[in-house]
């Protein structure tokens, strides 16, 4: 994209006034540059977008989703959150912490999707933090249509006097992705104002929301940086037609023409086994960014993520001279539930 000099002055701007928000986020996130990274990798210049600081009980990805997702609950005069994920979901452990922060009640549904984990799974990390913001939980077999069943919890808790407001797994509808559109804003400003132009965006992607979210921010602002998810779930396709149907809902909530599928890059070759298994890759990236830069990445989402710039790092995909920028979407509290499989296998 090339833009006038008068143009580039202006930071870029999206108008969000016209949604409820609740803040509850440490923002702008640092853009920190991975130095020794770069060189152990010989590779592009490498940055990382510090949205593991995000600030609510040890951070990520959901507390942006949680600002509008709090403020339409607040709006609709709710007095409970209701949502579900996998067990070990940073999701529900924000979406706990958020209740607490605006005085609401937290209950979340937990789905056992990840096979062969011991019993201290369903007892640490994520969940004990869940436990510590008072969340009421209820557990799931895995491969039932997660979100019917939170939508039937929710119904039975309205019928039991509460005022639930429900919140899809991973915060992922449109009302959640405005908060990766915000992001997306805050990277072209920061972008502007480190006089840095960055060729690339990579990042994790599960339940669509973050992808969704920066791809309709960055097509609002009309603002030229293609974003690679890394699935950590799905295959390509399957992925691409999930974060495609979500950013244009996302844009048609910003009144923006809608895009087509081709605008939609995922990498599915860092899913190893299925979500929530770690791949030898997974673990040789969360090993590497802890080594080299001190930063905890995480055994489910941003270790995958980070494989995956990896990968395309050593397969020549980007030119030396670019700037590649890698978004930490947090997680660190489940290595708590995975120390066995990182201290046997990696380090
Ligand atoms: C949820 C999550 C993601 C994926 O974001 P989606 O919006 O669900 O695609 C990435 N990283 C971490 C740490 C997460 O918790």
């Amino acid at each position: 994209m090339s833009l006038s000099t008068t143009e580039k002055q202006d930071s870029p701007q999206i108008d969000f006034d016209r949604f409820s928000r609740m803040p509850l986020c440490h923002q702008p996130t640092p853009i920190e540059a991975m130095v020794r990274l770069s060189e152990q990798l010989d590779g592009p210049n490498l940055f990382i977008k510090r949205d593991d600081c995000t600030g609510l009980a040890t951070g990520g990805n959901k507390t942006r989703k949680l600002e509008f997702l709090v403020g339409e609950a607040l709006n609709q005069n709710a007095d409970m959150l209701v949502t579900q994920g996998a067990v070990q979901s940073n999701h529900v452990r924000q979406t706990a912490a958020a209740a607490c922060r605006v005085g609401l009640k937290c209950h979340a549904l937990l789905e056992r999707r990840v096979p062969g984990r011991n019993e201290d799974y369903e007892e640490t990390g994520n969940v004990f933090l869940d436990k510590v913001f008072g969340a009421t939980l209820e557990f799931r077999p895995p491969d039932l249509d997660m979100n019917a069943e939170g939508e039937a919890a929710t119904e039975r808790l309205r019928g039991e006097g509460h005022r639930p407001y429900f919140i899809p797994g991973g915060g992922s509808n449109a009302t959640g992705a405005l908060g990766y559109a915000v992001c997306a804003q805050e990277i072209a400003q920061q972008s502007q104002s480190l006089n840095m132009e960055f060729q690339w965006l990579v990042m994790a992607t599960g339940s669509t929301g973050t992808q969704a979210g920066l791809v309709a921010g960055f097509h609002t602002l009309d603002w030229n940086l293609p974003v690679m998810g890394v699935s950590v779930r799905q295959p390509r396709k399957k992925q691409i037609d999930a974060v495609h149907d979500l950013t244009n809902k996302t844009l048609e909530m910003l009144e923006v023409p809608t895009i087509t599928a081709s605008k939609i890059l995922v990498d599915d070759g860092y899913v190893g086994d299925g979500y929530g298994i770690p791949a030898p890759s997974t673990l040789e990236a969360v090993s590497m960014v802890a080594l080299n830069e001190g930063i905890l990445l995480d055994p489910v989402y941003s270790g995958k993520g980070m494989a995956g710039l990896i990968g395309l790092v050593r397969r020549g995909f980007f030119n030396s001279s670019d700037n590649v920028l890698f978004l930490h979407t947090g997680g660190s509290s489940a290595l708590f539930a995975y120390e066995d499989t990182i201290l046997n296998d990696n380090i």
